[in-house]
């Protein structure tokens, strides 16, 4: 490696909390695993899309990556779900490119990158990639610590153990579909350098079953979008003829592998001597309690469109009976018209109160009910107004 930030194996790490990937480390599974993934980027198969592109000697599909990951930012993130912040911040990663192309993408300028640049410098698919300068990640909670393009193992390693360091809850790779085997590979670097974080897959959940099955026992926290239950918009907004089929299997294998989410009170990084006093203020700001912080377990996210076009009744039916009534759920309400959105009329506005109302109420009908914020979500309901069946279980009380 060019850069060691870590400081031993395993060291400092919770005796509490255990990644699996460490013991895929040691037994050299990872190894393998890591060479596995590798060997697909020559006819790529990764995701759904099967470009069949040989990425490894330059040439791009539609995730416009080549054989190197390109990273956009990274840095501590306070504006994801409450479970995966704890004190610390969620350690993102933010890759550019993508293999979906939603056209209301409200992170377009890193998942589509070339879709706004007038120079028309972006490859197409079969081409080789060309360097372009960068855009940092939005967002008032990120501080992008990196602009970089294309990045080494050993860069993109380095990248996760100063997360660590920075006292980041866990390393969250934001789209990772595309650069599985660079993610891997960078893993068996970052391990050997003392990464012991939990790992978080944070997904637009069009994933293929061959690449997630390289992924069990790696991945602690799969967090996928659940954005369609109807092929037609899929195809309309994204770009994939599947989605709903493909999503479902993914969301399907993921909770095989973690389980519905699970939390433990004190976050799995321990606040080093130059991060002590800024976890000692942020655990006065939450005052004095401490947070309960996402262990493993799939977390699902489902953004809620205009007009009923994300099929949320739909998309919690399936949750509910395909997978977990304890499946955790953050029902998002804050859709934007954005990148190419206002070409499609039924896109071009915010969403109503009255749709969000509707599509939690939906969510919680379907038998649902660890939803993310749900007290927010509920605190215009009447006192003893719940739906009917869904309070949840006793046992399960104050969980989040
Ligand atoms: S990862 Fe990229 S190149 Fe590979 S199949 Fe998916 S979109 Fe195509």
């Amino acid at each position: 490696m060019t850069t060691v930030l870590g400081d031993g194996m395993g060291r400092g790490a919770d005796p509490g909390v255990w990644p699996a990937y460490l013991a895929l480390y040691r037994s050299g599974e990872l190894a393998d695993r890591a060479r596995s993934a590798r060997a697909r980027l020559r006819s790529c198969t990764l995701c759904p899309r099967e470009c069949r592109v040989d990425r490894v000697a330059g040439a791009l599909g539609e995730c416009h990556t080549g054989a190197a990951a390109r990273v956009q930012g990274f840095g501590p993130h306070f504006g994801e779900e409450t479970p995966l912040v704890g004190r610390g911040g969620s350690g993102a990663v933010f890759f550019a490119g993508c293999n979906l192309a939603c056209v209301f993408c409200q992170n377009h300028t890193i998942s589509q990158p070339g879709e706004d640049r007038s120079s028309g410098s972006r490859g197409r698919p079969g081409e080789a990639a060309g360097a372009t300068a960068g855009t940092a990640p939005p967002g008032r909670h990120v501080a992008p610590r990196a602009l970089l393009w294309e990045v080494t193992p050993d860069r993109l390693a380095a990248m996760m153990l100063e997360l660590q360091i920075a006292g980041c809850e866990n390393i969250n790779f934001v789209s990772p579909s595309h650069v599985v085997p660079q993610i891997l590979e960078a893993l068996m670097l970052a391990v050997g350098g003392g990464l012991h974080l939990p790992l978080v897959y944070n997904t637009g959940g069009y994933d293929s079953l061959e690449t997630l099955r390289l992924l069990d026992g790696v991945v602690d926290i799969y967090m996928p979008d659940m954005k369609y239950s109807d092929d037609r918009a899929g195809e309309r907004l994204s770009g994939v003829p599947d989605y709903v089929r493909c999503n479902q299997e993914a969301v399907l294998e993921m909770h095989r592998q973690v389980g519905d989410l699970e939390f433990h009170e004190q976050g799995s990084n321990r606040p080093h001597l130059v991060g002590a006093a800024f976890h000692r203020e942020r655990h006065r700001a939450a005052g004095g309690a401490r947070p309960q912080v996402a262990r493993r377990g799939l977390l699902v996210r489902h953004l809620v469109l205009p007009g009923g076009l994300a099929g949320t009744a739909e998309v919690a039916a399936f949750l509910a009976a395909k997978v977990s009534r304890d499946t955790y759920i953050n029902v998002m309400d804050q859709y934007h018209p954005a990148h190419k959105a206002a070409r499609h009329p039924e896109l071009s506005r915010r969403i109503t109160t009255d749709e969000y109302r509707e599509a939690v109420r939906q969510t919680l009908a379907a038998g649902l009910w660890r939803l993310d914020g749900r007290e927010v979500a509920q605190a215009d309901r009447p006192p003893g107004n719940e739906p009917p069946g869904n309070e949840p279980p006793d046992k399960k009380r104050g969980v989040p």
